[in-house]
């Protein structure tokens, strides 16, 4: 069982980020209450910012960002790895905050840390990574080579649900790769998703004006996507939000990396491991209350295991505990609240007016919503449809490999897939044919490495990945160089 965080100090304002925190001005805008979510307490107010202050912020940025990206790659990685140093210092305070302001168990937070701290680890090794290469050339005596240049101002917007992940996997590899970065956190984590990474970086002795930070809403979010200074918009966030900043970005023929919403399947064939397979589902719909974009959305079963894998499926939805996550031993916290709380209820009760059968959960106390379980849910349901992000698992049935493909590829959303089955062969044969950016077979939909190109198909994304080479993709321009020793000849 997962231990709870220490309680320093029920004071948010002390500790190394808590000081930082109480002079932290990113903004001249309006103040911004930090509400904890489990307790609806304010943890700090910090002023937030207007669009005048993005493009504040994006001319400085820009200014900086010539001399960075004319550093040496040593001195670039030597920050970045004193970066990680002290975020690992700090760990455990940005855990306590990260639980406060989201309302994650301690398990998932510390995932999220560790996660967060390996972006850094592998942000510095991007450096030194070989940025080119010399081509052949049609003309003779023409060296040619191709480069990659850093894209200039990284605009970074983030969400609410794993403010230090979804940050760091931007800004790390961005800056180190030599580009300044505006990032602009959720409102509801202003302090881990925003106040943290301005913390750590200007300790690791990142020259000034590099990283800015502002805090707001979607006013401030449009600033950013329309800045003239800003070259690249990196969006983590939802599909509808996403769809409309790609077409202000797009405008303005911006680079858009747009990672959005999921609504993934997981797949149980009849020759799984049953138990197995109701452990990865239970535990990849129901943690972090499912406000996860990569969640187990729909569960797809086999007919003839269908009752056994709902009845265990169920047994551990019963046994889950809900609360307090920062107070209590818990495997559950609060849904974020009241009008996201609003939507997973809405869902679900229409899902069940439309003849769905509810096997457990459907309520709540307060934001605390019980772990849910669906059966008879058809392809119409809102709760097969609709990216629930809520701790609720839609049960369908199939019979064939051809239906569950078929069920599975319904969705217009292609984040990631999951399929259990004792034969490799056949999970393979199945995952050629999904139209996701991940599959994993025998395993659930919750995975993650720094050094792979995270990333989804369809209305998961517009094709871009963070991760490993893939970030080189994102943060950096092509350019190509040629050079002759004599100048050639022309017609006139
Ligand atoms: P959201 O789209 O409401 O907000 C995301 C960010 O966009 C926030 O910083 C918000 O302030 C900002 N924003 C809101 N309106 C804006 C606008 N008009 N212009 C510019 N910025 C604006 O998303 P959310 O509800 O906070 O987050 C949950 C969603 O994020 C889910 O759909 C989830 O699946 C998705 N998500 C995707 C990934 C991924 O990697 N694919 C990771 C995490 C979350």
């Amino acid at each position: 069982m997962a231990t709870i965080a220490p309680d320093p100090t029920e004071s948010a304002a002390q500790g190394w980020l808590g000081s930082f925190v109480q002079t932290w001005r990113p903004g001249t805008g309006a103040p911004i209450e930090d509400r904890e979510p489990a307790t609806g307490k304010v943890l700090i107010t910090i002023p937030g910012s207007t669009p005048g202050d993005v493009a504040r912020a994006a001319a400085i940025a820009a200014a900086a960002q010539p001399a960075w990206a004319a550093t040496s790659y040593q001195e670039r990685a030597r920050i970045l790895r004193r970066a990680a140093e002290i975020y690992e210092a700090h760990r455990d305070e940005f855990g306590t905050w990260t639980q406060r302001e989201t309302g994650a168990v301690y398990g998932k937070m510390h995932h999220e840390s560790n996660f967060a701290y390996h972006e850094i680890l592998n942000a510095a090794t991007l450096p030194s990574q070989a940025y080119g290469s010399l081509m052949p050339s049609a003309v003779k005596g023409r060296l040619s080579m191709v480069r990659r240049v850093p894209a200039g101002v990284i605009g970074a917007i983030t969400p609410w649900n794993s403010p230090s992940v979804l940050g760091m996997r931007v800004v790390a590899p961005a800056l180190a790769l030599g580009n300044a970065v505006v990032l602009k956190p959720d409102p509801q984590t202003p302090v881990v998703g925003g106040a943290m990474f301005a913390a750590v970086f200007a300790e690791a002795g990142l020259p000034e004006g590099l990283l800015q930070v502002v805090v707001g809403g979607a006013d401030v979010g449009e600033a950013i996507v329309t800045d003239p200074n800003i070259t690249v918009v990196s969006f983590t966030g939802s599909t509808a939000v996403g769809r409309h900043v790609g077409e202000l970005g797009a405008r303005l023929l911006k680079k858009m990396s747009l990672e959005l919403g999921g609504n993934n399947a997981f797949i149980v064939l009849d020759d799984a491991d049953i138990d197995a397979a109701a452990s990865a589902g239970a535990y990849t719909t129901f943690q972090f209350q499912g406000q996860v974009c990569f969640a187990a959305g729909r569960h797809l079963v086999h007919r003839d295991i269908a009752d056994a894998y709902v009845a265990a499926l169920t047994e551990k939805a019963k046994r889950l505990r809900t609360g307090d996550p920062y107070r209590e031993e818990v495997e559950l916290g609060p849904i974020v609240n009241e009008k996201q709380l609003g939507r997973v209820d809405d869902i679900v009760q229409r899902s069940i007016a439309g003849g769905a059968t509810l096997v457990e959960g459907g309520t709540h106390e307060g934001l605390f919503y019980r772990p849910t379980v669906l059966t008879g849910v058809t392809t119409s349901s809102p709760a097969w449809t609709d990216e629930i992000f809520g701790p609720v698992a839609p049960v369908v049935t199939f019979e064939t490999d051809d239906e569950a493909v078929a069920l599975a590829n319904s969705s217009a959303y292609g984040l990631v897939a999951s399929i259990y089955t004792r034969s490799v062969g056949r999970g393979l044969a199945i995952a050629d044919r999904m139209r996701t950016g991940m599959v994993h077979i025998n395993d659930g939909t919750l995975n993650d490495e720094a050094i792979v190109p995270f990333g989804g198909m369809g209305d998961s994304g517009n094709g871009s990945r963070y991760g490993g080479e893939a970030s080189l993709d994102t943060f950096t321009e092509w350019q190509w160089v040629t050079v002759r020793d004599e100048p050639p000849t022309f017609p006139y």
